[in-house]
């Protein structure tokens, strides 16, 4: 069976942030860096962010694993410089919804390239891949002091610590 065209170019972007990672670099004026690993995938991400006030400035990574886990969150940091805080904390919301099943989130322009990654909702092992890079950013806007914004609860799924 072919692939239809929109999930050729979407497998696309996906290698092209895999092979060419944008961001990728250090950042040594960083105001918070997380590192998170997914030992299941054997996925690493170290994220570093610049914030200044309730603004992202800067967002770098450093990282090694699979192309989903790496492409996402060189997708996600092109999304994240020049926005709030609670912004950023809104894609990762959204980007989590996607990878939930939430198909209206995969037609949701904030997005951006992000939105290559639906079809791997389809795929329970690798979501955790795709939200690494954003499990890395809930918690270093936490350690910047943002207070998380109130999500929908009655979330379907309970995970085993
Ligand atoms: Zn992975």
């Amino acid at each position: 069976m072919e692939n239809p065209p929109l999930k050729s170019l979407y497998q696309q972007l996906i290698l092209e942030h895999y092979r060419k990672p944008k961001n990728k670099a250090d950042l040594p004026d960083r105001t918070v860096e997380v590192r998170m690993t997914n030992p299941v995938c054997g996925d690493e991400i170290v994220l570093q962010l610049k914030i200044e006030g309730d603004e992202i400035r800067t967002a770098r990574f450093a990282g090694q694993g699979c192309s989903i886990s790496q492409a996402s969150v060189s997708m996600m940091t092109t999304l994240l410089e020049g926005r709030k805080l609670a912004d950023a904390d809104g894609i990762a919301t959204r980007f989590t919804q996607m990878m939930h099943g939430d198909e209206s989130a995969g037609g949701d322009r904030t997005l951006g390239d992000l939105r290559a990654l639906q079809g791997v909702s389809k795929f329970p092992v690798r979501i955790k891949c795709a939200l690494l890079g954003f499990d890395a950013l809930l918690e270093a806007l936490k350690q910047s002091g943002h207070t998380p914004v109130v999500r929908d609860e009655g979330d379907e799924e309970e995970t085993t610590p």
